[in-house]
């Protein structure tokens, strides 16, 4: 599928030279996190050392993947730089958005009649500008990157927050939003702070019902869900070369529960083993001939407690599988303490649904020791009350694994195998019944069990665990069985026990697929004509953000002084809106809705200042808009913490709010603020904050001479005559002032590129 040898091995060029020097100027061996960090330097070659947690840094990643929630605005903003192609090798992959109701076939049906216009576009869009584009049924985001295009070494951005699953064939691979994909697509340094480390050390060896997945469930437990955050959490040890390459992508993808930056394991034989099955016998080429700098130094796997920021162990050895939830993924239970938890807390004992698969366990390896399972239940005539769902997470899986006969067994206990897709992971599960809230529990070997996540119901109890685990709790139908040492008793009234699963890491056959789903960009991409319906109310192609007009900012109405916690999800709130992702102005009548007006302590109710009514805040600023009105949103500290959704910051932009002047920002939402071509300024002095009236005209004065370090003026000018003025910080850099200034910094990419 086109994954691009040359671009590799021009990485791993690179990488020798460049961590020879970083071991320089570092001055002491290097981690393996380090090493690829350090050889993806926007700047080229090391010449300053970068402190952990500190320093921020751009980075020029190897690739862009995206899924196609994210995708549309991602790809709407790229396609405002202007340029032909993409600059890194990038891929569209189509796998949110179908439901699973009945079972594949059907699912995939109902998903490509209801998301036509978004695949036409995505499709369009991937043929013109030279991505890969996976088509609906296609697989998994995750799955297919580990399939085709992860890669030792290498460094990528993701538009979802398991992008990390990549780490488990040796990728610095962090997941982002839109808005910086759209960056490294069109040519730009991508941003981020160095990030801490934590080494975790494997010894032993898994065995019997223990699996990889246990491992990020024990990890999970020890690190709770937010442990992680600002840090790379890097595996090693003789245990962590004794992991499939898929096991240790499963690590590495649940590692966003604990927050992480991303996870990540060295290149090691079993690395090679997948490449080369996965037809990628040239990478794994490639690799070897740079094997040592693909793991750490050897000092540093010698004396990690030097050279990370935090060392946990584990032997594997005596790891028990584990189960984690109900709610959190971080609440742990050891398999023999869990019959106590359930009954101790009442959790529904009986187990209604067990769901396999998924873009984190749905391997081969995988697939294959959870059928061992179901094929024991078969042969020992155990009959499957629960219901039992298989989600492949790829075309590939789902075609080798039936080829070798793997979804026959799974039939034969009841099993629906449902579409290559995220489905009830992601919420996209019409659960029969779930409307009626009943209490209930199910067991998924998925990554994430938030309320609500599955099947919308809140009382559903929803738990994580490996497939095995999840197959043999269904098999059993409770939740309290232990299938190391309960017997369950069959249809003639024998009583019976499950065997350790079985399984293969990799097919002993080899994969095989008839249609992978994969779709090739044009060769020339220039007649290709993108395809957005004008009258679509989930689709609009973007118009370039004007250019600043050259003189500084007056009159400016307040639209909203907001009070307290202001995050993204109050700027641009998610649920219903999801739908209006790639439209603009549509998602813009979110815009605000959740912030807290200071003066009447009402959400979605602000003042207009042409009518002295109280409106809704996106009728209020669409109304200063269409009278060529610009205004100022005022906000208190920490202004757009959350997500790093660009939404919060396009929507303002698009509906003619001129700057965000607040008492703290959320770095990455200031960041996305810049890009957009907003003013994000900052009161020098947080009283002034109480300064402002809700009938000001505002004039915002320096711009003529913006520049960096020095503060602008705010002058408010009251309803009653008087005025106060105040200076006002921003921490614009010469370059981010050239975004404001073009209106965008994707105008300026725009503009070099001549479009
Ligand atoms: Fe995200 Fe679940 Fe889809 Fe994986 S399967 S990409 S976790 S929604």
């Amino acid at each position: 599928m086109a994954f691009d040898l040359d671009m590799i091995k021009g990485v791993y060029t690179r990488m020798q030279e460049r961590v020879e020097v970083a071991r320089k100027v570092v001055g002491r061996p290097l981690t393996l996190s380090e090493k690829i960090l350090y050889s993806h330097l926007w700047e080229g070659t090391p010449s300053q050392v970068f402190e952990r947690g500190k320093s921020y840094v751009d980075f020029a990643p190897d690739r862009v993947a995206m899924q196609d929630a994210t995708a549309q605005m991602a790809l709407l903003q790229f396609m405002q730089a202007g340029r032909p192609q993409v600059a890194v090798p990038s891929t569209v992959h189509c796998d949110h958005l179908i439901q699973a109701e009945v079972g594949a076939v059907q699912d995939l049906k109902n998903a490509e009649d209801k998301n036509k216009e978004v695949y036409d576009f995505l499709s369009s869009v991937s043929d013109k500008y030279g991505l890969g584009f996976w088509k609906a049924g296609a697989g998994i985001i995750h799955q297919v990157v580990l399939e085709n295009y992860a890669f030792p070494g290498g460094m990528m951005i993701g538009t979802d927050s398991h992008t990390p699953n990549a780490g488990g064939l040796g990728m610095i691979a962090i997941g982002v939003g839109g808005a910086d994909a759209s960056d490294v697509m069109s040519g730009l340094a991508w941003e981020l702070k160095m990030p801490r480390l934590i080494g975790v050390k494997l010894t032993g060896k898994l065995s019997g019902w223990t699996a990889a997945k246990d491992v990020i469930l024990w990890v999970a437990g020890q690190l709770t869900v937010k442990g992680g955050t600002g840090y790379v959490v890097e595996y090693f040890g003789e245990g962590a070369e004794s992991l499939s390459a898929t096991g240790k992508g499963t690590i590495c993808n649940m590692g966003a529960e604990i927050g992480a930056t991303t996870s990540i394991f060295a290149y090691d034989a079993k690395s090679a083993a997948y490449l080369r099955a996965t037809d990628r016998k040239d990478v794994a080429d490639a690799a070897d001939a740079v094997a040592g700098y693909l793991r750490a130094d050897d000092e540093v796997y010698a004396d990690p407690s030097t050279y990370y920021d935090q060392v946990i162990e584990l032997d594997l050895s005596t790891l028990e599988p584990h189960v984690n939830g109900p709610f959190t993924p971080d609440l742990a239970w050891p398999l023999s303490k869990f019959a106590t938890a359930v009954k101790e807390n009442g959790w529904p004992e009986v187990l209604s649904v067990g769901l396999i698969g998924s873009c984190t366990n749905s391997s081969y390896e995988d697939v294959s020791r959870a059928a061992s399972l179901a094929k024991q239940a078969v042969d020992k005539k155990l009959k499957v009350t629960s219901e039992y769902t298989i989600t492949p997470g790829s075309e590939q899986v789902r075609y080798t694994v039936e080829r070798d006969g793997f979804l026959d067994t799974f039939a034969q206990i009841g099993g629906v195998v449902l579409a290559n897709a995220c489905g009830p992971c992601i919420g996209q599960w019409a659960r029969h019944g779930a409307e009626k809230g009943e209490k209930n529990s199910i067991i998924t070997s998925f990554n994430r069990n938030f309320s609500k996540r599955a099947d919308g119901n809140p009382n559903t109890h929803s738990f994580v665990a490996s497939p095995e685990i999840v197959t043999a709790l269904a098999i059993a139908g409770r939740l309290t069985f232990d299938p190391r040492v309960d017997k369950l008793v069959n249809t003639d009234g024998v009583e019976v026990m499950l065997d350790e699963p079985t399984g293969m890491e990799l097919p002993t056959r080899g994969f095989a697929v008839e249609d992978a789903g994969y779709q090739a960009p044009a060769e020339d991409g220039s007649k290709v004509q993108v395809l957005v319906s004008p009258t679509s109310d989930r689709l609009q192609l973007l118009e370039p953000f004007a250019e600043w007009e050259g003189t500084d900012l007056k009159g400016l109405k307040l639209l909203i002084k907001a009070k307290g916690k202001c995050t993204t999800d109050h700027i641009s709130m998610a649920g219903p809106w999801l739908k209006y992702r790639g439209h603009l102005d549509n998602i813009s009548n979110n815009m605000l809705i959740g912030a807290l007006n200071f003066y009447n302590e009402k959400t979605n109710s602000v003042k207009n200042q042409l009518t002295n009514q109280y409106a809704e805040v996106p009728a209020v600023q669409r109304d200063y808009k269409a009278h060529g009105i610009g205004t100022i949103v005022v906000g208190d500290e920490n202004y757009g913490e959350g997500s790093s959704r660009e939404h919060a910051a396009m929507e303002p932009r698009f509906l003619g709010v001129r700057a965000i002047l607040v008492k703290s920002f959320a770095r990455i939402h200031e960041t996305n603020l810049k890009k957009q071509g907003m003013l994000a300024l900052t009161f020098s002095n947080p009283g002034d904050y109480d300064k402002i009236q809700e009938d000001d005209s505002i004039d915002i004065t320096g711009l003529e001479t913006f520049t960096e370090g020095v503060p602008l003026t705010v002058v408010l000018n009251h309803n009653d005559g008087t005025t106060d003025t105040f200076p006002v910080n921003h921490t614009y850099n010469a370059q981010q002032i050239e975004w404001f200034k073009a209106g965008s910094a994707l105008n300026i990419i725009r503009k070099s590129v001549g479009a």
